[in-house]
C-alpha cells in the first residue's frame, strides 16, 4: 500500500508477472514481511532466470549479466518475442545519450545517480517530470538489505511534460502535460474493454531506458512496483500515460498519480458511494484521506475516519470526515460499537419502525496496510503493525449488504480474516478488491483532476512536505516516518 496506513497499492499492474509461463504473484503481506526489495530482487532473479535466451539485448551495453533483458508485464498470452522488442528499439533521437539525475534503487543501495538515456521504443514517451508523490511502496526501496538484481528507478508516478515521443505514440504530443498513472490504461486489452483498465495487461513489457556510469542498464517500469517517478526524465510505455490539461499546479496533481487516485477510486470507482450514505475509512494516511474526500463529494452523510496519528485524525476532520477515531484508544470490540453507535438511526429505543436499517456502514474503505519501518516519537504508530486486525474489524462492522472495499493486490482478505457466524455466506456482504481501487486511469484521472479546479477536491491540504530533486530520498523517508501527511518531490 501506499501509504500511512495504506500499503495499498503494492497495487501495481504488476499484479501477475508472467515469465516463461509461470505466474509469480506478490502479495502485500509478502512484501511486508520480507521487505519490498527482497520481492523485487527474488522477482526479478525468477524472470531472469526464466527469461528465454533471445532476452539479451545489443542495445543496452552493460556488464551485468541480465544486461538488456525484457521484463513482462502483465499477461503475455501471445507470447511476445522479447528480442523483436529490443530490436523496435527507435535508432537516436533528440533524446538519445541526454544526461540527468534519478533516484536509482540497486545491488544493496538507494542512491541519486546521473543516468544517460538509451535511444526509446516506437511506443515510448521521454517525460521532464515536474512533480513526483511518495507512497508508501516507494518506502520499500529505503530498505536495501536485500540485493536488487537489477537496477530501477525508484517512485510511483507523477506529473511533467512530454520532451519527446516514439513514432508510433498516439496518445500525447510534445509538450503536452501527462501524468504518470500507477497502473497502465492501454484501452485495447480485454480487461480494458470489459471496464476493468485497472486490471489493463498492457501490451510492453519493461526494457531498460538508461544506464549508469558503469553502463548498467536502468530500468524505468519494473515489476513488480509500477512507473517510476523520481527521476528528473522519465520513459514510459505511453499506455501508462494520460493527458491532462489543466492548470492546477504539478504538485497538486500528483497526488493523483497513486495515493489520491487509489483513495479517490474506493469512494467513486467499481460500486461508488451512494449519497445519503454511511462511510468508514480505515486508515487516514493520503489514501484514506483522499476516500474521505471522495466520501464527501459522494454525498456521503456520515463519514467515519479511524487512525491512530493525531494530525492525520484532525485534518480529516477538515477534509469532510463527520467522525474521527482514535484506533489506539478504542481497540477490537469497542472499535466496532463505537462505529455502530454512530451510524445507528436516531429513533425512540424499542421503537420498530418502517425502514429500519442495522447499524454499521453501508461502505467501509479499507487504506490501513502494515507498518515496515518504527515511527519517530512524535508520531504515534499502530497497536496492530501488521494491518491484519483493521481488515477484520472492517468486516465485522459493515453493514449487511454492504461493501468493503480493499485496494491492495493479493489482499489477504479470506485469507487471514475470518468471518464469523457465516456473515460470508449469508449476510451478503461484499468484498471489493481493485488495483489503483478500480481507477481506470484514462477515463478517471482526467476527471479527478476536475475535481481540484472545482475544488472538490482538496489536493493542495494532501501536499505535505515538498523536496527539491536533491533530497528525492528524504522525501520518500517522510512517507516512511509517516511525518506528514504525503511528501512530493518538485523538479523545477
Ligand atoms: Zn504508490
Ligand atoms: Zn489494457
Amino acid at each position: 500500500m501506499c501509504s500511512s496506513g495504506d500499503d495499498h497499492d503494492y497495487v501495481v499492474s504488476g499484479q501477475h508477472i508472467y515469465a516463461g509461463g509461470e505466474q509469480l504473484m506478490v502479495s502485500r503481506r509478502d512484501l511486508l514481511r520480507g521487505g519490498a526489495a527482497a520481492v523485487i530482487a527474488g522477482g526479478a532473479a525468477a524472470l531472469f532466470a526464466q527469461a528465454p535466451a533471445g532476452a539479451q539485448a545489443p542495445a543496452a551495453p552493460g556488464p551485468a549479466t541480465n544486461a538488456g533483458g525484457v521484463i513482462f508485464w502483465g499477461n503475455n498470452p501471445g507470447g511476445v518475442n522479447p528480442t523483436s522488442i529490443l530490436a523496435e528499439r527507435q535508432g537516436p533521437t533528440k533524446t538519445s545519450g541526454m544526461k540527468f539525475k534519478a533516484l536509482v534503487r540497486y545491488a544493496n543501495a538507494l542512491t541519486t545517480e546521473t543516468l544517460t538515456l538509451l535511444p526509446i521504443h516506437p511506443l515510448h514517451v521521454v517525460i521532464r517530470m515536474q512533480a513526483s508523490q511518495t507512497c508508501y511502496s516507494s518506502t520499500g526501496q529505503l530498505n536495501t538489505t536485500n540485493r536488487a538484481q537489477f537496477a530501477a528507478v525508484a517512485g510511483h508516478g507523477g506529473v511533467g511534460i512530454v520532451e519527446e515521443v516514439g513514432r508510433l505514440v498516439k496518445r500525447v504530443k510534445v509538450g503536452d502535460q501527462v501524468m504518470l498513472a500507477t497502473t497502465p490504461n492501454c484501452g485495447v486489452c480485454a480487461n480494458c474493454l470489459s471496464g476493468r483498465g485497472d486490471l489493463c495487461n498492457t501490451r510492453l513489457p519493461a526494457i531498460p531506458s538508461a544506464t549508469m556510469s558503469d553502463n548498467t542498464p536502468v530500468y524505468m517500469t519494473a515489476p513488480p512496483m509500477g512507473p517510476a517517478g523520481y527521476s528528473e526524465i522519465i520513459v514510459s510505455d505511453e499506455d501508462w500515460v494520460v493527458p491532462l490539461f489543466t492548470n492546477v499546479p504539478a504538485v497538486e496533481s500528483s497526488v493523483l498519480a497513486c495515493v489520491g487516485g487509489t483513495g479517490l477510486g474506493l469512494a467513486m470507482c467499481r460500486f461508488p458511494i451512494e449519497a445519503g450514505s454511511d462511510v468508514a475509512v480505515f486508515g487516514l494516511g493520503p489514501i484514506g484521506m483522499s476516500a474521505v474526500q471522495g466520501a464527501r463529494i459522494q454525498g456521503a452523510k456520515t463519514i467515519i475516519g479511524i487512525d491512530p496519528i493525531r494530525y492525520r485524525r484532525d485534518l480529516a476532520l477538515k477534509l469532510g470526515a463527520t467522525h474521527v477515531l482514535d484506533s489506539n484508544a478504542d481497540k477490537g470490540n469497542d472499535l466496532i460499537t463505537k462505529i455502530r453507535s454512530l451510524t445507528a438511526d436516531p429513533v425512540p429505543a424499542g421503537r420498530r419502525y418502517a425502514g429500519e436499517r442495522q447499524a454499521g456502514p453501508t461502505y467501509v474503505l479499507e487504506a490501513v496496510g502494515g507498518t515496515r519501518f518504527p515511527l519517530p516519537p512524535n508520531v504515534e504508530s499502530p497497536s496492530d503493525m501488521t494491518g491484519i486486525e483493521p481488515l477484520q474489524q472492517a468486516w465485522t462492522v459493515v453493514r449487511n449488504g454492504g461493501y468493503v472495499r480493499t485496494c491492495s493486490i493479493g489482499h489477504p482478505m479470506g485469507a487471514n480474516v475470518s468471518f464469523p457466524g457465516g456473515q460470508w455466506a449469508n449476510a451478503g456482504k461484499t468484498h471489493v478488491p481493485g488495483n489503483y481501487a478500480g481507477v481506470q486511469a484514462l477515463r478517471d484521472l482526467p476527471r479527478f483532476v476536475r475535481l481540484i479546479e472545482s475544488g472538490l477536491f482538496d489536493a493542495k491540504s494532501m501536499v505535505g512536505q515538498v523536496f527539491g530533486s536533491d533530497k528525492m530520498k528524504d522525501a520518500v523517508q517522510v512517507a516512511a516516518d509517516r511525518s506528514a501527511i504525503t511528501s512530493a518531490i518538485q523538479f523545477s
